[in-house]
């Protein structure tokens, strides 16, 4: 029995592959290794792969740098939980989980060229090329959400300025709608508002969508895929981004790439990374 975990901003998602569920995410490092560990003990299961929303050394196990769970900066996740549960663990990025999940059984199957983009509280990217995910030399690549768009832009939750996820983000959303509006509102409620045709929340969005844009033709122009999938909450709740930015990036990129790819929202909602951290764990050990 193989366990898989996504450790995200708001939710830790579990799936044993035919199961899935999910926690609060915890406020310190202890109680996150608490609850993975006892959720292992209880289905016995043999290996656990963890999907964590940072930057990751997959070589070493840890967490090296998480800008939406700062708790996890530079944590040992895989020897704590190795030493509290006698099982093989290993630990990816989320989106690159993310990408393998859908890649193997959502919107990425059959792709030959697959890039999927997370946007949530952060904004993260994978990439599976013909079969293989994209780890990079220690399991960085593809930290899409912190390409600089903006030489002195807004700022990211990394430190930095002008970061993509300033921009792209839920935090990003609340910003242009404040920007909009001088009103401080959730992205859920920018959304929503969106959804009632508010004229300062559709303006937002777009606003949002111009820098998703920017991202996604420079992407098509480094990658050439055929698939370029986004998951989470802003996008599945509000589909219409999808459609207004592939038409935007059809515009704006190179004709040939772009007319070679498609958007599409993945399949597997919250639970892709989770799914890929789980099926990882057969990846690395084949
Ligand atoms: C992190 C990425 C992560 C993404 C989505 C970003 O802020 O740097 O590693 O994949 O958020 O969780
Ligand atoms: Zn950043």
């Amino acid at each position: 029995m193989r366990l898989g975990v996504d450790v995200g901003g708001t939710f830790v998602k579990f799936t044993d592959g035919e199961n899935r569920w999910k926690e609060r995410t915890p406020k310190t490092k202890e109680d996150l290794v608490s609850l993975i560990s006892s959720v292992g003990k209880s289905l016995n299961v043999k290996s656990i792969g963890v999907a964590v929303a940072g930057l990751v050394n997959t070589k070493k196990g840890t967490v090296t740098e998480s800008p939406n769970l700062k708790f996890l900066n530079g944590f040992p996740l895989k020897e704590e939980l190795e030493k509290k549960l006698n099982v093989q663990v290993s630990i990816f990025n989320d989106a690159t989980a993310a990408a393998y999940g859908e890649y193997k059984l959502g919107v990425g199957r059959g792709s030959s060229v697959f890039l999927c983009l997370t946007l949530g509280t952060g904004l993260g990217g994978g990439a599976v090329i013909e079969g293989a995910p994209l780890f990079g030399v220690s399991g960085t690549a593809m930290e899409v959400g912190h390409i600089t768009v903006e030489v002195n832009g807004w700022p990211c939750h990394c430190g930095r300025k002008g970061c993509l996820e300033a921009y792209v983000s839920s935090y990003g959303l609340e910003r242009f709608y404040f920007m909009e509006t001088g009103e401080c509102a959730s992205s859920f409620e920018v959304i929503e508002r969106a959804k009632n045709r508010e004229t300062e929340a559709l303006k937002s969005i777009d606003e949002m969508s111009d820098y998703l844009t920017v991202g996604i033709a420079s992407l098509i122009h480094l990658f050439n895929p055929d698939v370029v999938a986004i998951s989470g909450g802003i996008p599945a709740s509000y589909p219409e981004l999808l459609k207004t930015t592939e038409q935007k990036v059809k515009k704006r990129a190179f004709k040939q790439p772009a007319s070679d790819f498609s958007l599409k929202l993945a399949e597997l909602g919250e639970f892709s990374g989770a799914f890929g951290a789980l099926l990882l764990t057969m990846y690395n050990s084949s």
